[in-house]
């Protein structure tokens, strides 16, 4: 009889035996892949994982991670797809594919700032030449076009909601080989497609609307195979594929996207108006089917004020959850910016962005009313 495991083997392997005794049926929803390594019966039955066909290690993806980029490439009408740990990792993978040292990227003038910082701190640092370039105006572009490699730039832009001519860029852009990296986060999937109007690669902070719970950090690139693939090469040697959990909650949270946008939408629309309309706003920024709007009142002592105001919107530098969520572009999302760039890009220090939850339309105006009346000393 073979001899009895010993407490320490028994430990260490701790866990359902390798062949499982129970019959499990068919699992509804992809069960979670939490494991760093896949085992193999043989270094020939590896190989091919080992290639690239299938899985084997975590930092090269696993199934989880793999369906959250497959599910955001279908909703976007992509080839292929791949999810990275933050909406970070996306942008840096999709760069760093296609920019060497020697070659140029525009970056768009009010994009986040956190993409502004990774293309002008690090990627500068390597040798990549970084333009922060104004998309509104294609002549301007004739000039910055020529002789670029990429151009990064939001669908709908952060936090300001303009929305530059995606299908005009990529025609410019695919006249001068340069390729167009569009961030659709604001945007989503459902209000634009960019890839119907041409370009190779979306990229997604899954951190907001498609995760949507505030409760996870993803991000995906999406595309066409190639670029896509290259990608991927980037964010597997940098190790910075999703972890599966965050993929796991990310897939769940897609599967309401579309209700949350609508009611999302529909609320923001009833509310950026009635916004616009109190006294104590200078100016509010709005886009269609967007549940963003920005307000601006005046300077950075007033934000602080409307902000503590407010009993139910949290001050919460991210966006895009089932609650409504405050935050100060000129302090969090933009920081990295000098004051004369946001100044540039039209981000005043009195400038608040609101991300519109699920909550009823009453509740949030009453809380929105709560803090503006505050907007003025012993208002
Ligand atoms: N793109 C946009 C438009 C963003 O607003 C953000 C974060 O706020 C990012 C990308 C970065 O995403 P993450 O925080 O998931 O890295």
């Amino acid at each position: 009889m073979a001899r009895p495991l010993d407490t320490d083997t028994l430990c260490a392997h701790a866990g359902p035996p390798r062949e499982p005794v129970v019959r499990v049926p068919h699992s509804h929803v992809t069960p979670l892949y939490q494991n760093s390594v896949f085992d193999f019966g043989s270094i020939d039955d590896s190989l091919p994982a080992l290639s690239g066909d299938g899985y084997v290690y975590a930092r090269l993806g696993l199934p989880n991670t793999d369906e959250l980029g497959q599910a955001v490439a279908a909703l976007e009408g992509a080839d292929a797809g791949f999810a990275t740990s933050s909406g970070m990792g996306a942008i840096a993978s999709a760069v760093l594919s296609v920019c060497s040292a020697g070659d140029r990227v525009l970056v768009q003038s009010d994009a986040y700032g956190g993409s502004h910082a990774l293309l002008s701190q690090d990627l500068a640092r390597l040798g990549i030449e970084v333009v922060v370039q104004h998309v509104y105006e294609t002549t301007e572009l004739s000039t910055a076009l020529p002789g670029a490699k990429a151009m990064l730039v939001e669908s709908v832009a952060n936090p300001l909601l303009h929305e530059p001519e995606i299908p005009a860029l990529y025609a410019a852009c695919k006249q001068h080989g340069v390729t167009l990296i569009v961030d659709n986060t604001f945007a989503t999937p459902l209000r634009k497609r960019v890839l119907r109007g041409g370009g190779q690669v979306v990229v997604h902070s899954v951190t907001k609307f498609l995760g949507g719970h505030y409760d996870l950090c993803a991000g995906v690139v999406v595309g066409d195979g190639e670029v896509v693939a290259a990608a991927r090469g980037v964010a597997a040697r940098f190790g910075l594929m999703a972890a599966p959990f965050d993929a796991w909650l990310a897939v769940r949270g897609m599967r309401t996207l579309a209700v949350r946008m609508e009611r999302a939408w529909t609320t923001s629309a009833a509310l950026h108006g009635r916004v616009g309309g109190h006294p104590a706003v200078k100016r509010v920024f709005s886009a269609e089917r967007c549940a963003l709007f920005s307000f601006d009142v005046g300077d950075q002592q007033a934000a602080n004020r409307v902000v503590a105001g407010f009993e139910l919107i949290t001050l919460s530098p991210s966006l895009g959850g089932v609650t409504t969520t405050v935050s100060h572009p000129a302090s969090s999302s933009h920081k990295a910016m000098s004051p004369a760039q946001r100044a540039a890009a039209g981000i005043s220090d009195g400038l608040l962005r609101i991300s519109v939850g699920l909550e009823s339309v009453d509740d949030l105006w009453a809380d929105l009313e709560r803090g503006l009346s505050a907007a003025r000393p012993g208002s």
